[in-house]
């Protein structure tokens, strides 16, 4: 039997799964809307969200409430969360055996929530979701259909608090990506005659065809509630990654 996102914090809460556990005050799980339609994926939490227990609570979470704000949307009407749910030590990079014992826990996330729209908050988060090695510059300002879904990947807002701000470029992108979600969002929904064509098993997760049997436990057009793995070979790191 499907359980509910709540249930799901629950036990995320005391999880154990990899060593960021020894270092956090506490799992940062997710929160906002547990029925949104559009739900914004970070990398993981840093020094204030592992004090609050809550995701984008700092300058960068300011700065997308404002953004939010722009396209007429509070936090509560959207779902935050992270591929990782426990700060890594000194704010580095979360490591491939962190984020693989991670992974299970944002799928289940997706799969309850079943969010229409993502956006993947930089290039982590990005690379992670569209399974890509492909740059965040290169890969926003489009949306991207994703197991029946649509990606829209943007900056990071931190990235933006340290490359310039208002100023730069970058600001002026992320107001634009922001306008991009507020359009597809406003899309009409497709009527339910005609469910969204099953489109190839993706790299990380497979959507479920709407011709398959009830056996499988999961409806038709639903992320399944079965552990994807993480993408095939390494995450690349911080280092490899350009900022923008
Ligand atoms: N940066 C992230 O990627 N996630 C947070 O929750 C906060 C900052």
């Amino acid at each position: 039997m499907t359980r509910t996102l709540a249930e799901e914090a629950a036990e995320a809460s005391t999880c154990a799964r990899c060593k960021l556990a020894d270092g956090r005050t506490q799992v940062v799980f997710g929160n906002g809307d547990p029925h949104a339609d559009l739900m914004f994926i970070g990398e993981g939490p840093g020094f204030h969200e592992d004090r609050k227990g809550e995701p984008f609570v700092g300058a960068a979470g300011q700065l997308l409430n404002r953004m939010l704000g722009e396209i007429g949307l509070e936090r509560g009407d959207v779902y935050v969360g992270n591929i990782v749910k426990c700060r890594p030590p000194g704010n580095r990079d979360p490591e491939p055996d962190e984020i693989e014992a991670c992974t299970p826990w944002l799928v289940e996330q997706i799969s309850l929530i079943q969010p229409r729209v993502i956006v993947t908050l930089g290039n982590f988060a990005t690379k992670f979701v569209l399974h890509t090695t492909t740059g965040i510059t290169r890969l926003r300002g489009q949306i991207h259909e994703w197991h029946g879904r649509t990606v829209i990947p943007t900056f990071h807002p931190a990235a933006i608090l340290h490359g310039g701000g208002e100023k730069s470029p970058q600001f002026a992108a992320l107001r634009e990506d922001f306008e991009l979600v507020r359009r597809t969002l406003d899309e009409p929904l497709p009527t339910p005659s005609a469910p969204p064509a099953f489109e190839a098993a993706g790299p990380t997760m497979a959507r479920v065809p709407a011709d398959a049997p009830p056996s499988s436990g999961t409806a038709p057009g639903e992320i399944p509630r079965v552990v994807p793995g993480v993408p095939d070979g390494p995450v690349p790191d911080r280092d490899q990654m350009e900022l923008f």
